[in-house]
C-alpha cells in the first residue's frame, strides 16, 4: 500500500509517499513559495532529483499537480500510475474539541475543520487548502485528516481547564489542547514497544520531550496523554526557538502600554522574536547557540541554560502530576541530536532516579537507551516519525 502524506502550510507543502507497513519512503519533497514564484524539490531515497526548481504554483492545486507529475513521471517517478497511490493523509493542526482521533475526510469532517479555524487561524485554512487541492486532483482517492491536537484529548479536565470564567470554556472552547500530538503519540507508543510493554502498558509513566524549533512536553500514563505543555495555541510552555513559552501576562500589558504595540505586534514579538533567539540575540538554531556559548557568548549560554532549566522544571512537574516517572524520552531536532542539551536537562534530576550514561548519550539521530544501567528511570532517544503515524492512520481508516 502507498500513502501520500501531505503537510500543507500557507505557502508551502511538504509531501512523502510511503508504505505504512514498513515506513519505507518512496519519494518526498517540498513545494515552497506557493502563490509567489513556486519552487519544487523532489527526492528519491536520499538523492535530490529536483532541487528547488522554479515551477509556477499560483495555488496549492498546481503544487499538488507538480507532486503527482513527479511521482508518476517515466523519468524519475516511483510509481507507474496514480493507481499505485492508495490514499492521502493530511496533517491538520487544530481539531478543537471535535476530534479525538483521525477521520476520513468527508463534508462533515471539512465543516468541523472549518469550525476550528478560529482556534488555528494560520494553519487550519492552509491545511484545508491542501485537502481541497488533493480532492480536485484525485477525486476518487480516500483522504484522511490527522490532527496535531487529537492525542492530547485524553487529558483530564483539571489538566485542560484554565482558571478563567467557566463560560469561556463552555461557550468559546477555551481550554488546553496541546500540539505535536502525532509526534507524542508515535514516540510514547514506540517507547512502550522498546520497553517491551506495548501489549501491557499498565500505568507506565512516560514524559515525552519533543524539542525542535517548536517544542512541547507530554505526560503519558499507559500510552495516554494526561498533560502537555502547549495550550490553546502553540505559544505556551517553555521557551522555544523563537516563541517565549509561558510568560507573566502583565508583561504583555506593560510592553503594549510602553511602546504602543497593538496585539498583532505583541503576538509577533512573542511568537517570532522571543525564546532562545530573543534571549541570545544570536539565533533560534541550537547548533548556532552551542557554538556561540562555547566561544564565550554569555547570552547564548544564558539562553541554553534558560531552555534546559525550564524543560527540567516541566519534567519535575509532570513527575509530580503522575506520581512518578518510568521513562523520559527525547525527540525532534534538538532532542534527537543534542547530547549537551539532553545532559543539561537531566543533570538536575538525579534525585528522581535519572542517571544518564555519558557515553551512551553521545548518540545522534537514532533510537537508543541513554540512561545508565542502574538508572531507575529509563532515558531514551526516539526519533519521531509523524509521517509514518499519518500514513498508518490513513491506511487503517481506508481499509
Ligand atoms: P521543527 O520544529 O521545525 O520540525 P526540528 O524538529 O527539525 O524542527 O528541529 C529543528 C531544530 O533542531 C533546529 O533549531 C536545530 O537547532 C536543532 N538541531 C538539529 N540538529 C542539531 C544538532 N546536531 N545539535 C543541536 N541542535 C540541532
Amino acid at each position: 500500500m502507498n500513502i501520500l502524506v501531505i503537510n500543507a502550510g500557507s505557502s508551502s507543502l511538504k509531501y512523502q509517499l510511503m508504505d505504512p507497513d514498513n515506513g519505507n519512503v518512496l519519494a518526498k519533497g517540498l513545494c515552497e513559495r506557493i502563490g509567489i514564484d513556486g519552487k519544487f524539490t523532489y527526492k528519491v531515497g536520499s538523492k535530490t532529483v529536483i532541487d528547488a526548481k522554479e515551477v509556477a504554483m499560483p495555488t496549492h492545486a498546481e503544487a499538488i499537480n507538480a507532486v503527482l507529475e513527479a511521482l508518476v513521471s517515466p523519468e524519475h517517478g516511483v510509481v507507474k500510475s496514480m493507481d499505485e497511490i492508495d490514499a492521502v493523509g493530511h496533517r491538520v493542526l487544530h481539531g478543537g474539541k471535535e476530534f479525538t482521533a483521525s477521520c476520513v475526510v468527508d463534508d462533515a469532517c471539512i465543516a468541523a475543520i472549518e469550525k476550528c479555524i478560529p482556534l488555528g487561524p494560520l494553519h487550519n485554512p492552509a491545511n484545508l487548502t491542501g485537502i481541497r487541492a488533493c480532492q480536485a486532483a484525485m477525486p476518487n482517492k480516500p483522504q484522511v485528516a490527522v490532527f496535531d491536537t487529537a492525542f492530547h484529548m485524553t487529558m483530564p479536565p483539571k489538566a485542560y481547564i484554565y482558571a478563567l470564567p467557566y463560560e469561556y470554556y463552555e461557550k468559546d472552547d477555551v481550554r488546553r489542547y496541546g500540539f505535536h500530538g502525532t509526534s507524542h503519540r508515535y514516540v510514547s507508543a514506540r517507547t512502550l514497544e522498546v520497553m517491551g510493554l506495548d501489549k501491557n502498558p499498565g500505568d507506565t509513566k512516560i514524559i515525552c520531550c519533543h524539542l525542535g524549533n517548536g517544542s512541547s512536553l507530554s505526560a503519558c500514563v499507559g500510552g495516554k496523554c494526561v498533560d502537555t505543555s502547549m495550550g490553546l495555541g502553540p505559544l505556551a510552555g517553555f521557551p522555544m526557538g523563537t516563541r517565549s513559552g509561558d510568560v507573566d501576562i502583565t508583561i504583555v500589558e506593560y510592553l503594549m502600554d510602553r511602546y504602543g504595540y497593538d496585539i498583532k505586534e505583541m503576538m509577533n514579538i512573542l511568537n517570532k522574536k522571543s525564546g532562545v533567539l530573543g534571549i541570545s540575540g544570536v539565533s533560534s538554531d541550537f547548533r548556532d547557540l552551542s557554538a556561540a556559548a562555547e566561544s564565550g557568548n554569555e547570552r547564548a549560554r544564558l539562553a541554553l541554560d534558560k531552555f534546559t532549566y525550564e524543560v527540567r522544571k516541566f519534567i519535575g512537574s509532570y513527575a509530580a502530576a503522575m506520581g512518578g516517572v518510568d521513562a523520559i524520552v527525547f525527540t525532534a531536532g534538538v532532542g534527537e541530536n543534542s547530547a549537551d542539551v539532553r545532559a543539561d536537562i537531566c543533570a538536575g534530576l538525579e534525585y528522581m532516579g535519572v542517571k544518564l550514561d555519558a557515553d551512551k548519550n553521545k548518540t545522534r539521530g537514532v533510537e537508543a537507551e541513554i540512561s545508565a544501567d542502574d538508572s531507575r528511570v529509563k532515558v531514551y532517544v526516539i526519533p519521531t516519525n509523524e509521517e509514518l503515524m499519518i500514513a498508518k492512520d490513513t491506511a487503517e481508516l481506508c481499509k
